[in-house]
């Protein structure tokens, strides 16, 4: 095998590498930060439980009031009733029973606002229900995903040092200023970073080379790029088949 081969060999080789190390280096980075999303909705979602919960209180404070209230003034009104027997002038009697209407009124709105509150706290307590179990489903889905990214960041640290391994290998077999180039068109291109040409045409840019450019390509001799985007490029030929290009 050539030299000029072997180079470009090293060169999709470290490509291959770097692509890697990318996609690795997200996942490690993505992890803390899906499992902080996951843990400020836990967050939220608590707090609303918590203030349901405060409300709820409230509202049973209120209903315990009500009833109590009812009850008194229930009790009056019996009491008032027994009383009535032993009233002798009528204008006693009229004005026990004005009373006995008016607590018996306010007894009546007391009972309606008593069904109003039983509605209420009915429809809260479902709802802090739903927020309940909501609040358990997310974290036990925090508690599986951080499990989760905390196998992949370990795995994705273990390739990264194989990684940095075969990238100081390929490196080795690559030209310094061929590798400056690469990492050149690396922070400044999309991929690929090393182009076949197929057909006289750069697999990068997708546009044609010029034919002496192809012709200089072709005999495998010095490392070129692409006149158009800059590119490496390879003739693919000199790779695949192989069996035919050696025979
Ligand atoms: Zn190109």
């Amino acid at each position: 095998m050539s030299l000029y081969i072997k180079q470009i060999e090293q060169l999709i080789i470290l490509q291959r590498v770097d692509d890697e190390i990318l996609q690795l280096q997200d996942v490690i980075e993505q992890a803390p930060r899906k499992i902080s999303g996951i843990e400020e909705k836990i967050q939220i979602q608590s707090n609303q439980k918590e203030e349901l919960t405060e409300r709820i209180e409230l509202l049973n404070q209120q209903k315990k009031k009500l009833y109590q209230e009812i009850e008194e003034d229930n009790s009056k009104i019996k009491k008032s009733k027994n009383k009535l027997m032993m009233v002798e002038n009528s204008r006693e009697y009229h004005a026990m029973m004005r009373e006995m209407d008016n607590l018996e009124k306010t007894n009546r709105l007391r009972e309606d606002e008593k069904v109003a509150l039983e509605e209420d706290l009915e429809s809260k307590s479902n709802l802090l229900l739903v927020l309940e179990n909501e609040v358990q489903r997310m974290q036990e889905e925090h508690a599986e995903l951080k499990k989760d990214m905390e196998t992949k960041t370990r795995e994705a640290k273990q390739r990264l040092e194989q990684l940095s391994q075969e990238r100081k290998n390929a490196s080795q077999a690559i030209p310094a200023p061929i590798l400056s180039r690469y990492e050149f068109i690396r922070h400044r291109l999309s991929n690929p970073i090393i182009a076949p040409v197929e057909e006289s045409i750069c697999t990068g840019c997708h546009i044609s080379i010029p034919p002496q450019t192809f012709i200089e390509l072709q005999k495998g001799i010095q490392i070129m790029s692409c006149p158009n985007c800059q590119r490496l490029i390879f003739w693919k030929n000199h790779f695949e088949p192989e069996e035919e290009t050696v025979a």
